[in-house]
């Protein structure tokens, strides 16, 4: 595993004595959340867990909650990833030994998971006891156009709520069980992703109060929760001053941000991007480095109408950007709390901080 020792690791103490930003880590097992904190990192600013529906031994049930015909097809197939999904913040949450963890909720494009060959249809039909004529025409009905655009984020976990509810409750057990056997001290982030109206918050934030405080009693130990959201969405950004009515914390996603302002796929944009930027038509890659004339902007705003409503309200930054220097470097001069990056780029986002701090100063 890698150390911060000799000069590199003389160096990280010196930054960390001047930066003022926290910088967290996008960590979704507990190998990358070791390696990270091993890197200097101070709680995980995402934790995302499409990654984790599609190991083997759970697409199958994961399958078969979407294609389900009801809401109890539905919770039976999610009964079945219950105990693995509580296992893996079990996991992540002993690695980051207390330190805030910040777990999205699923935000998956929905074709990602639909099965498309027969031999996969045909066995989860067998499972399923329905024909596989009415289960392809399942996967038809389900398929989109734009999925980036479409059934994902909080738009999922509003229509199809068990799966929300089954996450929470996996976050909560963790939580709880660790309370109460291994003297943790964890307060889970629940965050919700893509979030455009606050109407959405409200409701999800009214069934994710409902499951924590289930399970808190289930298990008589005092656990606390936090929930937010991420802006990724332009209406977000515009709103926030009313999203932070429901929301405790922020986490700007400016992966989903950036594509968004610019109307700009992200998965096909390395067809003419670098055109742009060789020509002078951009200066740099905005997925790389954060364009702090647009994005920013809409970054900046969210921070004075979040904080507006809601002064004490959390922010962090959880896209690419949370680790390259430019970009971090702008976060500290907009008073973010803590940038969020990938974890090898923890140092230098940590030696961004400190540079940036120092500016400031002169
Ligand atoms: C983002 O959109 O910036 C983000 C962090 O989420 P994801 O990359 O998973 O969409
Ligand atoms: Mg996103």
């Amino acid at each position: 595993p890698p150390q911060l020792t000799g000069d590199f690791g003389t160096l990280m103490e010196w930054v960390d004595r001047f930066r003022k930003l926290k910088v967290r880590t996008n960590a979704d097992t507990p190998n990358d959340s070791r390696v990270a904190r091993e890197f200097g990192a101070e709680g995980i600013g995402l934790c995302r867990t499409e990654h984790m529906f599609f190991e083997a031994d759970r697409i199958a049930a994961v399958r078969e909650m979407i294609l389900a015909e009801d809401v109890e097809g539905r919770k039976k197939a999610l009964a079945k990833i219950l105990p693995m999904q509580k296992g893996d913040f079990v996991g992540i949450f002993r690695e980051m030994k207390g330190l805030p963890v910040t777990i999205r909720l699923l935000d998956p494009p929905l074709h990602e998971f639909l099965p498309h060959e027969d031999k996969d249809i045909d066995a989860l039909a067998k499972t399923m006891g329905v024909t596989p004529q009415s289960l392809r025409a399942k996967v038809d009905y389900l398929h989109e156009f734009n999925p980036m655009l479409g059934h994902r984020g909080c738009r999922l976990g509003l229509t199809f709520p068990e799966i929300y509810d089954m996450q929470v409750q996996a976050i909560m057990e963790a939580a709880c069980e660790l309370t109460k056997n291994e003297g943790f001290s964890i307060v889970p982030e629940i965050m919700i992703p893509l979030v455009g109206v606050v109407t959405e918050l409200a409701r999800l934030r009214e069934n994710t109060v409902r499951v924590c405080e289930e399970v808190v009693a289930a298990y008589g130990v005092k656990v606390e929760y936090l929930i937010g959201t991420m802006i990724e969405l332009p209406r977000a950004a515009l709103t926030a001053d009313e999203i932070a009515r429901e929301a405790e914390f922020f986490s700007f996603g400016t992966n989903d941000l950036t594509q968004t302002t610019f109307g700009l796929s992200r998965d096909d944009a390395g067809k003419f991007l670098p055109f742009y930027v060789e020509t002078g038509l951009l200066e740099d890659d905005p997925f790389v480095s954060l364009d702090q004339n647009g994005v920013g902007l809409l970054v900046k705003m969210a921070v004075e109408k979040g904080r507006a409503t809601r002064p004490g309200i959390k922010l962090g930054i959880c896209g690419e950007h949370g680790g390259d220097p430019s970009s971090v470097i702008f976060c500290h001069q907009i008073g973010l709390d803590y940038v969020s990056c990938s974890p090898f780029r923890v140092p230098i986002a940590r030696l961004a901080a400190a540079h940036a701090a120092l500016e400031e100063g002169k």
